[in-house]
């Protein structure tokens, strides 16, 4: 084993939405930084795929399996890399709403309150809206938390097609509004993401972070009273490293963080560090997904980002008061790559048809997503078996995504039936197909926060309970699913867990 023998101020595992963004506020803060990543630097080609090639190859998928409930591997629809999962999101960037804090009345029950209200993020939201250079139209999105101010830039233009749609949409009476989006000033990578607003300011500090890619953390050591984090192990280049840090801050995202905490069992923690409440690996959930296609009357790019929300069904609709769910556009047929992984609509498709036709099908078509949260269950949980990743998934509330689905077709149908609507025809069919267990990349929940150590992983703070010096910053600490993206929210709690680092620290 090769001993680092710097002692660093904070050691960060995984540089994605949680962890490049609290990197960096603590770098620039004048703390010594420890980045550890197992990915490496994603070569901009592979990036911005915008092409048949996104149908053909198997992008964005790390090598190794994990395993479903039926003892079948699958490779889930992510990426390894300096930014995480940021390199490829659709980088729309909304904030929860007020009441999703508080609990929400689903089909299946309620969800649970966060313990944190979102006055406590609210300013953090602003920040990271800030960092992250958000465009978009405050006062537009009926059921929008309030905001302090507007968005730090104002929206980005639509493809005409959809500023067509939005007037078409408003006609029936609905709220269309910008969807928020992160964007940098770059040309060859406008897209904004981890790495740019979270790496590269780590690297650019007076005090510039130390950044290890290719790094695979495998566990964590305790000192002798179990209370405390003294190493970092983690395996780079077929070495075995250990990294010591004051303060350790887990963010390898929701099914890492909970693998690396199970992995780490030991005399004092049988069960996995921070398990004594064993809920690690619990209540995992991931937002129901399905992608919906609609006939575009001509032919547009097939090549543009998501652009238009719609949320009038989120708290329900004229028949249930249960939240249903959002609404977005896709973005480009061949720009979405969570339509890559959308089995039967396009995966199949694409397999069937020839790269022209495949092409021709993205002109002539307007995507939509509609997604609907899932409550946690107990039993929805990532295990480990030495180095194999296991996820027990059967996710809940079907009825209230299936309502939102059909709501939303009723919705294009009436709209294609006016006669001012144009850029949309009715057509025979509107091909859609729910996302699979591999589509991981919204996934939360896995070591959620609370007060009560019996039933929590970390506290209010992000402090796990028990421990003195490990915290965790990414996406599994929630205690619920939203039902619209979750990297704003991570980033904003991740710039909050930051602030109390720094207290610790000073
Ligand atoms: C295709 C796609 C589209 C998306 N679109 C949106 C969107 O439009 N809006 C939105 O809000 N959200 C979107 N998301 C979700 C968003 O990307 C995630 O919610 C967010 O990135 C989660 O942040 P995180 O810090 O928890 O994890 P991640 O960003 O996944 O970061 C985890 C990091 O830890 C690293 N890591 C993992 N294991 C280890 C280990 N053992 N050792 C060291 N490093 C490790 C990983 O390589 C990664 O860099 C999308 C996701 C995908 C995949």
């Amino acid at each position: 084993m090769i001993i680092d023998d710097t002692l660093y101020d904070v050691v960060v595992i995984g540089s994605g939405a949680a962890g490049a963004t609290l990197a960096a506020e603590l770098a620039q803060a004048g703390r010594r930084v420890l980045l550890l990543e197992r990915g490496e630097r994603l070569p901009l080609v592979d990036q911005n795929v915008g092409d048949v090639e996104l149908f053909r190859r198997p992008r964005y998928h790390p090598e190794q399996p994990w395993f479903g409930s039926d003892g079948d591997p699958f490779n889930p629809q992510m990426v390894y890399a300096l930014g995480g999962n940021t390199k490829i999101w659709a980088a729309v960037l909304e904030r929860l709403r007020e009441a999703e804090f508080e609990g929400v009345a689903m089909q299946d029950g309620r969800s649970p309150a966060w313990g944190l209200h979102y006055g406590d993020l609210a300013p953090w939201y602003d920040r990271a809206e800030a960092l992250y250079r958000v465009h978009g139209q405050a006062g537009e999105d009926p059921t929008a938390p309030p905001r302090a101010a507007a968005y730090p830039y104002g929206p980005r233009p639509m493809e005409p097609v959809l500023e067509q749609l939005h007037a078409d949409l408003s006609r029936q009476g609905l709220r269309p509004y910008h969807l928020p989006l992160s964007w940098s000033e770059s040309s060859a990578d406008p897209i904004g993401d981890a790495e740019l607003f979270g790496v590269e300011r780590a690297l650019a500090a007076v005090t510039p972070a130390a950044v290890r890619s290719g790094a695979v953390v495998e566990a964590l050591h305790v000192d002798p009273s179990g209370r405390e984090v003294k190493g970092v192990e983690a395996r780079i280049a077929g070495d075995r490293w250990l990294f010591q840090g004051h303060q350790v801050v887990l963010a390898a995202g929701a099914v890492n963080t909970a693998a690396i905490l199970l992995r780490s069992a030991g005399e004092r923690h049988p069960s996995g560090l921070a398990n004594d409440s064993d809920q690690v690996g619990r209540n995992l959930m991931k937002p129901q997904l399905t992608a919906l296609l609609q006939r575009a009357s001509s032919p547009n790019s097939g090549r543009y980002s998501p652009a238009l929300g719609l949320t009038e069904y989120y708290w329900g609709d004229k028949n249930v008061d249960y939240a249903l769910g959002s609404i977005r556009n896709g973005g480009g047929v061949l720009q979405d790559l969570l339509f890559a992984e959308s089995p039967p609509l396009l995966s199949l498709v694409s397999r069937l048809l020839p790269d022209p036709a495949l092409e021709w099908l993205a002109d002539r078509s307007i995507t939509w997503w509609a997604m609907t949260a899932v409550l946690p269950d107990p039993e929805n949980r990532v295990t480990v078996r030495g180095e194999r990743i296991d996820v027990a998934y059967i996710p809940n509330n079907r009825e209230a995504h299936d309502r939102l689905v059909y709501r939303w077709l009723d919705t294009i149908q009436k709209t294609e039936a006016d006669p001012a609507t144009t850029v949309v025809q009715r057509a025979p069919i509107y091909p859609r197909g729910e996302a699979p267990l591999s589509v991981m990349g919204l996934a939360c929940g896995t070591c959620r926060m609370g007060s009560d150590p019996a039933s929590s992983v970390v506290n209010l703070e992000g402090r796990c309970h028990g421990l003195e010096n490990l915290w965790i910053a990414d996406a599994s600490v929630f205690p619920s699913c939203p039902a619209v993206g979750p990297g704003l929210t991570v980033i904003a709690n991740a710039l909050r867990i930051a602030a109390r680092l720094e207290a610790e620290l000073a």
